[in-house]
């Protein structure tokens, strides 16, 4: 039966996706994003942050259809590392990223250029972090980079380093520059590129002498937390420990006691001893299911911040996807773009 014009019970859209689920055995994987709420979550044969399940999208040889729970740009992603016989959905088409939509293929590629004809075109790797559409992993594929998570961002500067003096970094300023403090990169060797601006809001000699270019995006989920939310918890909770993603900005992130990928986050959260108070500063449906997954400990968001994207999807959509198996919101990429991009993705998979 198609649930197209029909609200059902919780109940009884779990039991129609797992019925589809036990029909379709192993031609089916779901994979839901961490920040996904529970009811998805429980629905998913893996869940992850985006590198994760990429990796997992790239192994799954036996699973025709892949339905992807999460952003556009993940399924994206799925969907360039699948073989020919797989499908890659996504149960809402409109299910994008604020951060994504801020590097648009053409100001990237015009970025490029003003870069390249300053400092020459053998000098630069672009690096694009996941959270990015498949038209800029394309571009950083054509020049030979790589894509990077939030998980392996350190390990892809390392490799960009070591083949060219001076990185391009897309889109997330935050996690770039958080980045290379960790890699112990000043901040004088950084560059925030305004994409709005001639040169990006800078002269030709200040672009010669850039190690780093950070495109000016922001997650708004994450750019949320601040230095006073920290101060506050501190003073409630003298004996908590402080995580957060590193998307935030590099204050927040100095006066954290750990910084991680999702996935750190929940290991981080696991690992902590019984009774402590754990404060988390990422997306909230994740930290609420870790309060339920660990309710021996007290754990608490910095804020609460909520990616609207996300939650875009739902049982209702989930099943609707599921009824029409390998039909409906199909994810196609141009076969130029996923050749390019593919180049990225597949440089980031070998890092
Ligand atoms: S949390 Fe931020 S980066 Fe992640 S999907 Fe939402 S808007 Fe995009």
């Amino acid at each position: 039966m198609n649930t197209d014009n029909k609200a059902l019970s919780t109940s009884d859209y779990m039991e129609r996706i797992m019925q589809i689920k036990a029909d379709l055995g192993n031609q089916l994987v779901i994979l839901t994003h961490h920040y996904q709420r529970k009811e998805i979550v429980d629905t998913g044969d893996h869940r992850g942050d985006s590198f994760a399940l990429s990796q997992r999208a790239a192994r799954d040889e036996n699973a025709r259809y892949i339905v992807f729970c999460g952003v556009h740009f993940m399924a994206e992603s799925a969907a360039i590392l699948a073989k020919k016989n797989q499908t890659v959905q996504i149960p809402d088409m409109n299910a994008g990223c604020w951060m994504s939509d801020m590097a648009d293929v053409v100001l990237v590629e015009r970025a490029w250029n003003d870069v390249t004809q300053i400092v020459g075109d053998k000098t630069v790797t672009p690096l694009v972090y996941m959270n990015s559409d498949a038209a800029i992993k394309a571009h950083c594929g054509r020049h030979n980079g790589a894509v990077c998570t939030s998980s392996n961002a350190p390990k892809a500067f390392e490799w960009a380093l070591g083949r060219r003096e001076k990185i391009f970094f897309f889109p997330d300023e935050h996690l770039g520059r958080n980045t290379a403090y960790k890699m112990g990169i000043p901040e004088s060797d950084l560059l925030v590129w305004d994409p709005e601006k001639p040169l990006g809001g800078h002269d030709p000699a200040a672009i010669q002498k850039a190690k780093i270019f950070l495109w000016k995006g922001y997650c708004l989920v994450h750019t949320r937390f601040t230095t006073d939310q920290i101060k506050t918890m501190r003073k409630n909770f003298p004996e908590s420990l402080i995580v957060v993603h590193p998307e935030c900005t590099s204050d927040v992130v100095a006066q954290a006691d750990a910084v991680g990928s999702t996935s750190f986050i929940v290991k981080f959260t696991a690992d902590a001893p019984s009774g402590s108070t754990v404060v988390i500063g990422t997306e909230i449906n994740l930290i609420k299911r870790l309060a339920l997954e660990y309710p021996d400990k007290n754990i608490l968001p910095l804020h609460d911040s909520f990616c609207p994207n996300m939650y875009k999807i739902n049982l209702k959509n989930l099943l609707q996807c599921l009824e029409q198996i390998g039909k409906k919101n199909v994810v196609t990429i141009d076969k130029e773009i996923r050749a390019d991009a593919s180049v990225a993705l597949e440089n980031m998979l070998t890092l």
